[in-house]
């Protein structure tokens, strides 16, 4: 339970902290340490340096609402999201969701950044962030690029970040006033990761669902959309939710894994899109 030997750096800048960043493909960014330390200390992960950009939070710790984006610094901690009075008025499944991230020690030290960067399949907020169509803001040593959730995660705990580049901001487009939203997680133990989890934002005209998307958590490497289950809600009613919920499982890749297999993880996410979709029709107005 020791770390191989490693540098520590401080940084004072962003350039600073993506120079060093870039000098060494081994050299990783240090923000609450939630899921990076664990790593390192089982030796499932190895660093040269770290760069602890901790030094950052007054540049990088904030929520701030901009026209009809809400902006989040990267290292705005769990439960700075979970608290924030903008989210909670503007985007609540993002606070509701990051209200059931772990534990409180968790909240208070891990950051929105590094939840995103580390790229966990069975994490709660790379899927939700996919669902709210957020962009992430990336910062490297020739500017900045804005790119979508999707483009990001590329497999398991791995992203498209290139040497030097960290995440500077999450970007998130305020849905409509009246829209429902419901986030469900269904987990073994209390503050546990999801074994499975749905997300669901529903909007409704004259009785009718015009816009689902639906968010399906650790159904596969990456993050997911369940777009059959949002082509089938697209112009429906209510009564229609049940047979669009059967098409969950439809293009995901669940693994086998001791505390549950494959087919009753498709099984969840039926029965947690169905129960998910409902609660946030049932929630939404118009
Ligand atoms: P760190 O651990 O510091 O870094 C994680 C990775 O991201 C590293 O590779 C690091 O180099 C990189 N990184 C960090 N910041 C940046 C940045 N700005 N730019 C580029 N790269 C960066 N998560 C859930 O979603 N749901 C849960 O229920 C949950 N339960 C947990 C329970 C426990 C007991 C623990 C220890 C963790 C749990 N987590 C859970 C993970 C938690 O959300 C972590 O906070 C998060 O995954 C990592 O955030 P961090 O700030 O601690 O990042």
């Amino acid at each position: 339970m020791i770390p191989a030997p490693f540098e520590y750096r401080r940084v004072s800048s962003l350039d600073e902290a993506a120079a060093l960043l870039g000098q060494d493909d081994e050299a990783k960014a240090l923000a609450g340490g939630m899921s990076l330390i664990p790593l390192l200390r089982l030796r499932m992960a190895r660093a040269s340096t770290l760069v602890d950009i901790g030094p950052l939070r007054g540049e990088l710790a904030y929520v701030r609402r901009e026209e009809e984006i809400v902006a989040i610094g990267a290292l705005t901690r769990h439960h700075d999201v979970a608290t924030s009075a903008v989210l909670r008025e503007d985007v609540p499944l993002l606070a509701h969701v990051a209200s059931l991230i772990g534990d409180p020690q968790v909240r208070h030290r891990g950051t929105i950044g590094g939840a995103v960067a580390h790229a966990d399949p069975a994490g709660d907020m790379t899927t939700v962030l996919r669902t709210l169509d957020a962009t992430i803001v990336v910062h490297g040593r020739d500017g900045r690029r804005e790119i979508g959730v999707d483009e990001l995660v590329v497999s398991f705990l791995e992203t498209s970040l290139r040497p030097g580049e960290l995440i500077a901001e999450v970007r998130i487009p305020v849905p409509p006033r009246k829209h429902g939203w419901a986030y469900t997680k269904f987990r073994r133990r209390a503050q546990d990761w999801a074994t499975v989890a749905v997300a669901a934002i529903i909007e409704r005209r004259d009785g009718e669902i015009s816009r689902a998307a639906v968010g399906l958590v650790n159904m596969g490497p990456i993050p997911l959309r369940a777009a059959g289950v949002e082509a089938a809600l697209a112009g429906a009613d209510a009564g229609s939710i049940p047979r669009a919920a059967e098409l969950a499982a439809e293009g995901t890749s669940p693994v086998s894994h001791l505390s549950a297999d494959a087919d009753f993880r498709r099984h969840l996410a039926r029965v947690l899109t169905r129960r998910t979709v409902q609660e946030a029709f049932d929630r939404a107005a118009g």
